[in-house]
C-alpha cells in the first residue's frame, strides 16, 4: 500500500506479548495504514542474542522512527543493564510523556484527574554510573546537565502551550541537592520565561507526593528528572486505577517509542488476564504522533465506550472478570 508507514513492534517479556497482541488486533481492526515489523528485546531473548537489546532492534527503530513496545524485565541487583534505559539512551529518547487521566466508570478515590508527567529520560541516577569505592561503600553518580534539563523543560512548556495547559510545575529536591537539582531548576526557570502565558512553580518532590494523594486536581503538567519522574508517574497511575490504565511515550528529535508505564507483571503473565488498556492508550498516542488523527479518535472513543458500558467488561485489576481477549473483543466491537 502506498504511504504505509512501518512501526517496529517489540513485544517484550511477561505480559508484554499478551498486551501487545491485543493492541495490534485493535490497530488491524481499525485498518490503520501501518505495517508492523516485530523485533526482539528483553530478558527472554538474552539466551538467543547474548544481549537484552539486540543491535538489529535498535537499527530497526532508528530506521522506522517509531516503535510500539511491551514491557521488558530487568534483574534486580546484578545482571544486564536495563534494555529500556539502553533503548532510550541509544535513540536519544530524551522525554518521557505520561498523561494520567481519569477514565469514566473506573471507580477510584478521585474523579477528574488530568495530569501530565514529563520526565527527563537520559540522565540522573539512571546514568547507571556506580562503583565500589572500598568494600562496603558504593558510589552512584547523579548526572544533571544544563543541556538535558533545558531540553526537557522546553519539551514540557511546548507541550503545555500546544495542549492548552495552564501550569507547569518543576519537581525537585534542590533543598538537599543544591547543585544538581539547583541546575535543573535554573534551566526550568529560564525556559519558563519564554512562556509568559503559562504559570510556573516549583514543588519539592516529597511534598508533591503528599499533595497528589490529598488532591491531584491541584496539578497540571509536572516536569522532572528521571528518578523522581519514575516514582511520581507510578503514584499518578494509582490515582486513576493503576498501572494497567496509564499510557506513555518516549520521544526524541526524530524517533518515538510508545509503551505503557507498567512492567512485565510476572505475577499474572501467561494467564491471559492482563489489562491491555495502557498499551492501547499508548497506541492512541502513537496514532496522534503519526498524524493519524481520525484513527486515534476512533480508538480512543472505543476505549471510552467500553469503559462507559457493561461493568463486567473489565479485567481483574479493575475488579472485573474479563480476560484480555474478551476485553479486546469488546473494544473491536465498539470501534
Ligand atoms: P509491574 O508494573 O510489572 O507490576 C506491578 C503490579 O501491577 C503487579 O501486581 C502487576 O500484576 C500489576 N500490573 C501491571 N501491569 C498490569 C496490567 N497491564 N494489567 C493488570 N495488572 C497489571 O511492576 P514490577 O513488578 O515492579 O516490575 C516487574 C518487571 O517489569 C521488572 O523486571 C521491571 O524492571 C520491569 N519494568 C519494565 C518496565 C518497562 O519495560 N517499561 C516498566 C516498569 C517495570
Amino acid at each position: 500500500m502506498a504511504n504505509t508507514r512501518t512501526v517496529t513492534v517489540i513485544n517484550g517479556d511477561g505480559i508484554g506479548p499478551e498486551v501487545s497482541a491485543a493492541t495490534i488486533r485493535v490497530l488491524e481492526a481499525l485498518k490503520v495504514p501501518l505495517e508492523f515489523e516485530f523485533k526482539d528485546a528483553g530478558a527472554e531473548v538474552v539466551a538467543k542474542f547474548g544481549t537484552n537489546l539486540p543491535h538489529e532492534t535498535v537499527e530497526a527503530v532508528l530506521k522506522s522512527g517509531v516503535a510500539l513496545k511491551g514491557p521488558t524485565g530487568t534483574v534486580v541487583g546484578g545482571g544486564l543493564p536495563s534494555a529500556n534505559v539502553g533503548l532510550r539512551k541509544r535513540l536519544d529518547l530524551y522525554s518521557s510523556l505520561r498523561p494520567v487521566k481519569s477514565v469514566p466508570n473506573v471507580k477510584t478515590r478521585y474523579e477528574n484527574v488530568d495530569l501530565v508527567v514529563v520526565r527527563e529520560n537520559t540522565e540522573d541516577l539512571y546514568a547507571g554510573l556506580e562503583h565500589i569505592v572500598v568494600p562496603g561503600v558504593v558510589e552512584a553518580l547523579k548526572i544533571i546537565t544544563e543541556k538535558a534539563s533545558t531540553r526537557i523543560a522546553r519539551f514540557a512548556f511546548d507541550y503545555a502551550r500546544k495542549n492548552g495547559r495552564k501550569r507547569v510545575s518543576a519537581i525537585h529536591k534542590a533543598n538537599i541537592m543544591k547543585l544538581s537539582d539547583g541546575l535543573f531548576l535554573d534551566c526550568c526557570r529560564k525556559v519558563g520565561r519564554e512562556f509568559p502565558e503559562i504559570t510556573y512553580d516549583e514543588v519539592i518532590v516529597d511534598n508533591l507526593c503528599m499533595q497528589l494523594v490529598k488532591d491531584p486536581t491541584r496539578f497540571d503538567v509536572m516536569v522532572t528528572e528521571n528518578l523522581y519522574g519514575d516514582i511520581v508517574s507510578d503514584l499518578c497511575a494509582g490515582l486513576v486505577g493503576g498501572l494497567g490504565m496509564v499510557p506513555g511515550a518516549n520521544i526524541g528529535e526524530r524517533t518515538a517509542v510508545f509503551e505503557a508505564v507498567h512492567g512485565t507483571a510476572p505475577d499474572i503473565a501467561g494467564k491471559g488476564i492482563a489489562n491491555p488498556t495502557a498499551l492501547m492508550m499508548s497506541a492512541v498516542m502513537m496514532l496522534e504522533w503519526l498524524e493519524l488523527k481520525d484513527e486515534a479518535r476512533r480508538m480512543q472513543g472505543a476505549i471510552q465506550k467500553v469503559y462507559g458500558g457493561d461493568a463486567k467488561v473489565r479485567t481483574g485489576d479493575l475488579g472485573g472478570s474479563a480476560t484480555t481477549r474478551e476485553f479486546t473483543d469488546a473494544i473491536i466491537a465498539a470501534l
